[in-house]
């Protein structure tokens, strides 16, 4: 849906022009599009590229040094006239020679020279205008442009169709859950529709359709591009693409570059392509050679590359159990352990409630992050205890895989709190009545030495402080830790449902504060909810 229009008359002239305005530096007007605003040697090949609009960064994107000299712009989804492309061809000539290199947009999917291309036509088109950029001649330069289109192969699928500026329907429909696989640019359908599948299951069949149709000869060396056609997220295609790397690998390639964006789109299209580029040595140097424009740059790098026996961590740290815990630590580590475990299950069983209490007025993620940081820490304290952990060692491992697998200000307060009720428990200390209420009072310090929230500010502490005061209390008049426990647990729950009266003054949800008056603080409700199961098995 395109919802921004004036008169849908004028949308195609007007975002050229907006684009010009934008892209001085890189582009200037001529009748039917935009050529280069800087100079260029005397003598070098121009190439001339175009097509309709609705594609960008498509064409007139790619103007500027070391890519192409000018772009024949015509308008949405339709072809520019002969005398556009002549104003342009002759705007952007430097006595080189004119090379017009454009995309096929009708045809046969079947047949390799009438494939409509998607963005392989800015890989044949970097390479090309390297050659050019390079000072080769016109024969030259249009065998390299020959050779790169005979080694690029690419493969789109659709997800959505695209809707003309002005038009109520889009102009094509994939049906929901469904992918069009073979599509046109111009929205024209693809070859067949099957379902849509997982990100690996699509970059399954993009590489398999690809390695289908590998050009006779060409070797191993690849560059890779993953193509937005319009409305497929960055972190989709990301996504997708280590999947494509691996199967690419696993199917001999070496993929020397990787290119993921968008670079030749059709309006809001839902979907992406995959191009492959074969390289031999010539090519591979016109790839890598410099250039600059509005929407696609490759500046040469600065400084050389990191010698590859430089390597770094991708692991964290892993756990250890420096000193095995004295007898009553270890056994207070295996209760830990069970509590964590049952934490961990309903955390995950109340992920999306939680998740929508945070909605209300912050970001909606607070569900998943107690529940991944949960799962985390329960793993992480299981594990220690087998390694003969004492409580110390195992809350502080807990803790920590909690906040790196949470995330969000809960995930660093819960991690930050466990550790401190760890480092107030030991490893090597008689673990009494005294040290359980001592460690749960060292858990509420740190929230609040970290987070500096109030009671009454609508976050954990809200459900934090009268959790401690109850259980201080109840050990002292009846000395069972268990009993004081639900007696504590039953208190927080009961103060962080009351927290639905306040108006948060911490935390995200401060900026939209009064929408979150009449729900609970999520914060508060998971501690107390974690805290009551906790507590289960020690009765
Ligand atoms: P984020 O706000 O980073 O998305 P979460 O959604 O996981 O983190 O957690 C939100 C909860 O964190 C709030 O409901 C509140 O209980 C708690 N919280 C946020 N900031 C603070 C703070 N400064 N002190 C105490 N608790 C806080
Ligand atoms: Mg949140």
């Amino acid at each position: 849906m395109t919802r921004l229009v004036n008169d849908p008359v004028e949308f195609s002239a007007e975002l050229v022009d907006g684009f010009i305005q934008a892209n001085t530096r890189y582009v200037r007007p001529v009748y039917g599009g935009v050529v280069r605003s800087t100079e260029t040697k005397p003598g070098k090949v121009a190439i001339v590229t175009g097509g309709g609009l609705g594609h960008y960064p498509g064409f007139m994107g790619w103007v500027g040094p070391g890519l192409v000299d000018g772009a024949v712009t015509g308008k949405v989804f339709a072809s520019p006239a002969a005398s556009q492309v002549h104003s342009v061809a002759k705007a952007a000539d430097h006595g080189g020679g004119i090379l017009l290199a454009y995309l096929n947009y009708a045809g046969d999917m079947e047949e390799t020279d009438k494939r409509r291309g998607i963005a392989g036509g800015l890989a044949v088109l970097k390479v090309t205008s390297a050659a050019a950029e390079a000072g080769m001649t016109l024969d030259q330069v249009t065998a390299v442009c020959q050779r790169a289109n005979d080694r690029t192969r690419t493969c789109g699928i659709a997800f959505s169709g695209c809707t003309l500026p002005g038009a109520d329907e889009p102009l094509f429909e994939v049906t929901e859950g469904k992918m069009a696989v073979g599509l046109g640019v111009h929205g024209e359908p693809g070859i067949y529709e099957t379902d849509l599948g997982t990100a690996d299951d699509v970059a399954q069949l993009l590489v398999d359709t690809l390695m289908n149709e590998v050009p006779q000869g060409a070797g191993t060396r690849v560059v890779a591009m993953l193509n937005g056609l319009g409305s497929a997220k960055y972190e989709e295609l990301f996504v997708t693409f280590t999947s494509v790397t691996s199967k690419l690998r696993d199917a001999g390639l070496d993929v020397v570059d990787g290119q993921v964006g968008e670079f030749m789109t059709s309006l809001d299209m839902g979907g992406l392509s995959l191009t492959l580029m074969w390289l031999d040595d010539d090519l591979e140097t016109l790839w890598f050679a410099p250039c600059d424009s509005a929407a696609y740059s490759r500046p040469a790098l600065q400084d050389p590359p990191l010698d590859a026996s430089v390597t770094f961590n991708t692991e964290p740290e892993p756990l250890t159990v420096q000193q095995e815990g004295s007898a009553s630590s270890r056994a207070a580590a295996a209760l830990i352990a069970d509590a964590l475990e049952r934490v961990r299950d309903v955390l995950n069983a109340n992920e999306s409630m939680l998740g929508d209490l945070d909605a209300v007025a912050g970001d909606g993620d607070h569900g998943a992050g107690m529940a991944r940081g949960s799962t985390a820490a329960a793993q992480a304290a299981r594990e220690l205890v087998a390694e003969g952990a004492g409580a110390q060692t195992t809350l502080a491992g807990a803790g920590a895989r909690w906040t790196e697998h949470s995330g969000g200000a809960s995930g660093a307060l819960w991690g930050a709190a466990l550790t401190a009720a760890g480092n107030s428990l030991g490893d090597d200390r008689d673990v009494d009545n005294a040290a359980a209420v001592a460690a749960v009072q060292a858990f509420v310090d740190s929230v609040i030495t970290l987070g500096k929230a109030n009671v009454g500010d609508k976050t954990i502490v809200d459900a934090l402080v009268p959790f401690t005061q109850a259980f201080g209390t109840a050990v002292e008049s009846s000395g069972d830790v268990s009993q004081a426990w639900q007696t504590a647990a039953a208190a927080s729950e009961e103060a962080a449902a009351g927290t639905e009266a306040l108006v948060p003054r911490m935390g995200r949800a401060r900026v939209l504060g009064e929408r979150s008056v009449g729900s609970p603080d999520p914060g508060a409700v998971s501690f107390a909810m974690a805290a009551k199961a906790a507590g289960v098995a020690t009765d």
